[in-house]
């Protein structure tokens, strides 16, 4: 009787203990990658490139008439009907030094 209250009282607390621990990581991480993720753009931000939120924002739209969805750059086929998306042009951007 008393082993089963205490068997009962143990398992209850074992679940919240576990239960604690998952969230506690889960935040500490969370907390870690906000952290990351500011002083990633607050360097980006002093060196002076753009922030990380706008770099993929790269959209080409589907070539076929009826659909026209707009897909990622990098995608192969369309999200939205299938249709092969053409590839992606390479543009080479030479990026010199300015002399004045
Ligand atoms: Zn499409």
């Amino acid at each position: 009787m008393l082993g089963d209250i205490f068997l009962t009282f143990f398992a209850f607390f074992l679940a919240t203990l576990i239960t604690s621990l998952i969230f506690g990581v889960w935040l500490v991480v969370s907390i870690v990658r906000l952290v990351v993720h500011v002083l990633q753009n607050v360097a980006r931000a002093l060196v002076g490139l753009p922030r990380t939120r706008n770099v993929d924002h790269k959209i080409s739209h589907c070539t076929r008439d009826k659909c026209g969805a707009p897909n990622p750059v990098e995608a192969k086929f369309c999200r939205r009907c299938g249709q092969r998306l053409a590839k992606p042009q390479h543009v080479i951007v030479r990026r010199a030094a300015a002399v004045y």
